[in-house]
């Protein structure tokens, strides 16, 4: 009964991290958003609100069996996880942030295509999709079935490949980042890195900005891997023009394409 006690209270605390890592990061580029572009977010209050219920249902589902895990890893030495960097060759240390973040981006692909067949769409990704145009909010603002998908990967990773402990939490922050700015509807990163060569395989807003119009296209996570073997990468999207000006992060007035992503949006439903 003990053993159930800790292992249950370690999954309610790690929904609680999850929960509050979620508020704190979505709620720090919300604020960073509000400023920057005033009024990007207006009329969207209950839209933002039914994003942070979404997301908040997601917390729980990331946060049992990573908290099980976290308790099984201290307790009954579960899973691959160390703490002394010396156990593996140093050079493990960064290898092992890209073949984490490979996989997961394979991963999310695959089961991303999948929830856009009609059926599976109706059923567990409508939800994100619902978020015309996303907001930083919208970072974990999943259907359960969803979330369920993407809660599996790092525990299964965890259980199976080395890693760090330092190395795991960069590669929790990467997560956690990306899937903050990838949907705050504006391009964090200067258009030197987006348009020149290492944009080319790597996704940022701008690229998730076209699958939240377009639907049929750019399912990548991190990499444009996947997108560019498959022939679904459709290039950069675009934000709406903004009385501020473009949204490109650095403020360079480039504006390319094809007019306003809510409009878009509207359409492509
Ligand atoms: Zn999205
Ligand atoms: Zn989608």
């Amino acid at each position: 009964m003990t053993i159930f006690f800790a292992a249950l209270i370690s999954m309610l605390a790690m929904t609680a991290i999850v929960g509050l890592r979620y508020l704190a990061v979505s709620g720090a580029f919300a604020w960073l958003t509000r400023r920057r572009f005033p009024g990007l977010y207006a009329g969207l209050d209950p839209q933002i609100r039914r994003e942070i219920g979404w997301s908040l249902a997601s917390a729980a589902i990331y946060g049992f069996p990573a908290g099980l895990l976290a308790w099984g890893w201290q307790e009954h030495g579960w899973t691959r996880v160390y703490t002394d960097a010396g156990d593996y060759p140093l050079w493990w240390l960064p290898a092992s942030v890209l073949v984490y973040l490979l996989l997961h981006d394979a991963w999310f692909y695959w089961t991303h295509r999948w929830m856009h067949r009609p059926r599976w769409f109706r059923i567990a990704h409508a939800v994100h999709h619902a978020s015309r145009p996303p907001t930083a909010w919208a970072a974990m603002s999943f259907h359960p079935v969803e979330a369920l998908t993407g809660a599996v990967v790092i525990p299964v990773l965890v259980l199976t490949i080395p890693i760090h402990v330092g190395a795991l939490m960069a590669v929790l922050l990467v997560m956690t980042v990306m899937g903050v700015t990838n949907h705050m509807g504006w391009e964090l990163f200067p258009s030197r890195l987006v348009e020149g060569p290492a944009g080319a395989w790597l996704i940022t807003a701008s690229h998730h900005q076209r699958h939240h119009q377009q639907y049929g296209c750019n399912y990548g996570l991190y990499f444009r891997l996947w997108d560019r073997l498959c022939g679904t990468d459709r290039g950069l999207g675009s934000f709406a023009a903004h009385p501020r000006g473009d949204r490109r992060g650095d403020d360079a007035g480039r504006s390319s394409g094809d007019g306003g992503d809510r409009d878009l949006g509207r359409r492509a439903a």
